[in-house]
């Protein structure tokens, strides 16, 4: 009976859905007011503002949006923003040193390094030089093995902006069955990780995996981070799926676009995030909120 209830419902999804919008921009804007309000009440009581250095080597253009981005979200919710922006041929030792000294400034909390580097620099040294307890990305290697064995800490920022917004969706993570397309350090594998932490069944696909149709075909929660649109195709998606979209690509007219095609998909998902105005900007909240735990924690030690 329930499976017949089941293949109705699935069939009437098919024929009439039009999914409903996980409004990130939203969300991200309620969690800034209240991280803002939680930073008087830190500073009424004495603390100095929570800070955070954000480093930037080299000009690559996407990244110096993202930055500037989030140096105006820091100053916005009352934080101490440092900017630090060092040219391309910067050497790897300098930014290093530059790492050790911030690891020791106690008005720093947060140490973030944008990412890509320049080539000439080891990304994963350099994310290993920053001190767990300021590692507001969360991509240090400490803090990855944290959330592997279930006590997470400081969490990436990417995977855990998606978890909050599935959980408004009103998920049964239990009962659901998730596919991540990508598999970078930075949001497939820690994505993994924090849905198999809610109790989610978890299938993780790279450029390797074989006939990518008939895994995405089978999630209920379909999380795409390639950044090449195309590549898992709209009518592969399961009637009634709640789909997030992390891909940031850029049409020739420089308008953004996600991996997956939002028209179609719509159809399709019972809940689907856009691009702009999805994922993109409870990254930064959930930097922000990163920043502020680190601040709460090394003041409380
Ligand atoms: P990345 O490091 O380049 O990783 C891309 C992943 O996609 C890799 O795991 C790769 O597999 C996989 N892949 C490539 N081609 C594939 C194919 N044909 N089939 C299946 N998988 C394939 O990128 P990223 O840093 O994770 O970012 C992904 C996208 O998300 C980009 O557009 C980026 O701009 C965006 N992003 C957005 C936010 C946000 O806040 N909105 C944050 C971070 C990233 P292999 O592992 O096998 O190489």
């Amino acid at each position: 009976m329930g499976s017949i209830i089941r293949a109705l419902l699935s069939l009437l999804s098919a024929t009439q859905m039009s999914a409903q919008i996980i409004d990130g921009k939203a969300t991200a804007a309620t969690l800034r007011k209240d991280l803002a309000i939680r930073t008087q009440q830190l500073i009424a009581a004495g603390s100095p503002p929570p800070g955070l250095a954000v480093i930037l080597v080299g000009s690559d253009a996407a990244s110096e949006i993202y930055v500037r981005n989030k140096r105006k979200a820091c100053a916005e919710v009352g934080f101490n923003s440092r900017a630090i922006d060092l040219p391309v041929e910067t050497t790897e030792n300098t930014l290093l040193t530059l790492i050790a000294e911030l690891n020791q400034d106690e008005s720093v909390d947060g140490i973030l390094v944008q990412l890509p580097l320049p080539d000439h620099i080891d990304a994963a040294k350099v994310i290993s030089a920053i001190t767990p307890e300021k590692d507001v990305d969360g991509f240090h290697p400490h803090n990855i093995g944290l959330l592997v064995q279930r006590q997470p800490g400081l969490r990436p920022c990417t995977p855990k902006g998606i978890m909050y917004l599935l959980e408004q969706t009103e998920v049964d993570f239990h009962r659901s069955h998730a596919v991540i397309v990508g598999a970078s350090n930075i949001v497939g594998r820690p994505m993994a990780l924090e849905l198999l932490l809610a109790g989610v069944t978890v299938a993780v696909c790279h450029r390797f995996t074989e006939d990518l149709a008939s895994h995405v075909a089978r999630a209920d929660i379909l999380v795409v981070a390639i950044g090449k649109p195309g590549i898992v195709q709209s009518q592969w998606i399961k009637p009634g799926a709640r789909v997030i979209d992390v891909g940031v690509n850029r049409n020739d007219d420089g308008t953004l676009l996600g991996d997956i095609e939002f028209a179609t998909a719509k159809q399709q998902a019972s809940w689907i995030t856009p691009v702009p105005g999805g994922v993109g900007p409870m990254t930064i909240a959930m930097l922000l909120s990163n920043t502020l735990e680190a601040a709460g924690l090394r003041r409380k030690s």
